[in-house]
């Protein structure tokens, strides 16, 4: 079980409604388990449905994460107008084995939902968390 900060999600969330319709990206900080910050990126990429993390804001939240103890764990993004689960082009590119990835989408009422994915290769396996505070 994973625990996350909600903080977290508020500001993922909040990150993803800022830049709607395009996707939002960031990075996950914390220890092995425990998400306990993130971090924004610039998306490098044109259009809605897809993202890449600028290097220097990765490169950036590494080193600030390491200065208090922690690590980049994983990553975040947003599907603005679709499921939060990954895509196909998702997949493909998931670099970074052992990663976590969290997604923000809008489920079938047209809320948001936060889910938490590892991507091995070409199989995707959901995580449950827990909110903490
Ligand atoms: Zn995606």
């Amino acid at each position: 079980m994973i625990a996350v900060v909600q903080r977290v999600l508020d500001e993922v969330r909040a990150h993803a409604r800022d830049e709607s319709p395009r996707e939002c990206c960031g990075m996950l900080v914390g220890s092995s388990g425990r998400i306990v910050d993130s971090a924004r990126a610039a998306n490098l990429e044109d259009g809605t449905t897809r993202f890449r993390i600028d290097p220097r804001d990765h490169i950036r939240a590494i080193r600030d994460a390491r200065s208090r103890q922690f690590d980049v764990i994983g990553f975040y993004h947003s599907h603005p107008r679709s499921r939060a689960y990954p895509s196909e082009t998702d997949v493909a590119e998931a670099g970074y084995a052992g990663a976590m990835h969290l997604i923000v989408g809008v489920d079938e009422r047209g809320a948001l939902e936060a889910r938490l994915f590892t991507i091995d290769g070409l199989s995707v396996t959901e995580l449950t968390y827990d909110v903490s505070t």
